[in-house]
């Protein structure tokens, strides 16, 4: 009997959504944001299966993060969102990776390393249009000398929100700004943006939620398809013999006759302790509330409603998936489900599905 959730990974869907981007986004090149190992599912298994379905470009957000994505696809072109550092910038180049410049300093480091080495190295340049996060103040002069821009980029405050206002204002200071730039690729949208239409989606677009099934269109039905399967076993059905309460803190009352199934899923997997009480999972399609706190590395949940047959040790319990998508458990832990697939846990048993030719 298996005793571990396992964590199915489906590389075809991750493929089967880039196209989709690509076929809503026929006029830009569309790039893959793998930062984060892949939003938690594995930069080393989802780089190479984008690269051999076409896709060119690659980011992520931090040097280290590039080594691993060189490694995937020899031939793309991979770029560093938080830019590269001066004690990295010699391997950085020897790896053919580019620095996103986000802050003048950065400029300065790269224009130096470009004159010491007598190269010409080519650069992103990210532009704050009203995210005051990261990004060069937009309508600055920037001197390049020695740097070869390949690509201006802005980042979108609320593409998830169509009719915010923000994006149309973003997106005319974008365009004002990168005039200085004019023969230059240009980069407005992430996942979201995508779905604001041509405007937004100018030269190159920067998905990354989307490919991992994330609905890039919150409160309306998800176009993508879902890429990840979460499936635990139950350990143990316990019949409640008197009145009481079950696991931490005593937060869900149990009556005599009432069934409780544990599995072995808990916040340490990164399943969110603020889903206790709230969330259900599925058995045989049949949703089934999480009874009480979730623990460390425990479930549990109340089968009351089920005959007997349909839950014993071994059964499976369908704890992510096309039921319970990623968002609906975000929702229920009052997060979003980006951070549900980043913090997807590293003892479950990973299966990935998928993803040759
Ligand atoms: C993470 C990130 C993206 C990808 O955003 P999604 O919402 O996951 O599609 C794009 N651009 C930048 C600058 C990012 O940091």
């Amino acid at each position: 009997m298996r005793d571990r959730a396992r964590l199915t990974i489906d590389l075809d869907a991750v493929v089967a959504n880039w196209r989709m981007l690509v076929d809503r986004a026929p006029r830009s090149e569309v790039a893959a944001v793998v930062k984060a190992d892949a939003y938690g599912l594995g930069a080393a298994r989802v780089v190479p299966a984008l690269a051999r379905a076409g896709c060119r470009t690659f980011f992520v957000a931090q040097t280290g993060e590039a080594v691993a994505v060189r490694a995937a696809a020899p031939e793309a072109r991979v770029l560093v969102l938080h830019g590269i550092a001066a004690p990295d910038v010699r391997e950085a180049v020897a790896r053919r990776l580019v620095p996103v410049l986000n802050e003048p300093g950065q400029v300065a480091v790269w224009r130096d390393l470009a004159r010491r080495l007598e190269r010409r190295l080519p650069v992103a340049l990210h532009l704050d249009t009203g995210m005051n996060r990261l990004g060069l103040a937009a309508g600055t002069a920037i001197a390049l000398d020695g740097l070869v821009p390949v690509l201006v980029m802005s980042h979108l405050v609320s593409a998830e929100i169509e009719d915010d206002p923000l994006n149309e204002a973003q997106r005319q200071r974008f365009e004002r700004a990168r005039a200085a730039w004019p023969s230059v690729p240009a980069s407005l949208a992430n996942s979201s943006g995508l779905f604001l239409g041509a405007p937004f989606q100018l030269d190159l677009c920067r998905p990354g939620y989307a490919l991992y099934g994330g609905n890039p269109l919150p409160g309306r039905p998800n176009p993508m398809r879902a890429v990840v399967r979460l499936d635990a076993p139950v350990l143990q059905v316990t019949t409640v013999a008197v009145a009481g309460s079950v696991g931490y803190n005593a937060t869900f009352a149990v009556r005599p006759g009432m069934r409780i199934a544990t599995v072995p899923v808990g916040y340490a997997d990164g399943w969110p302790r603020s889903a206790s009480n709230k969330a259900s999972v599925r058995i045989g399609g049949a949703p089934v509330p999480i009874a009480g706190r979730v623990s460390m590395d425990l479930i549990t949940l109340d089968v009351s409603h089920l005959p007997e047959s349909a839950v014993r040790p071994g059964t499976s319990v369908e704890m992510l998936g096309e039921a319970l998508g990623i968002e609906a458990l975000a929702e229920a832990a009052g997060t979003n489900g980006y951070e549900i697939l980043t913090r997807l846990g590293r003892r479950y048993e990973r299966r990935y599905r998928g993803g040759d030719l």
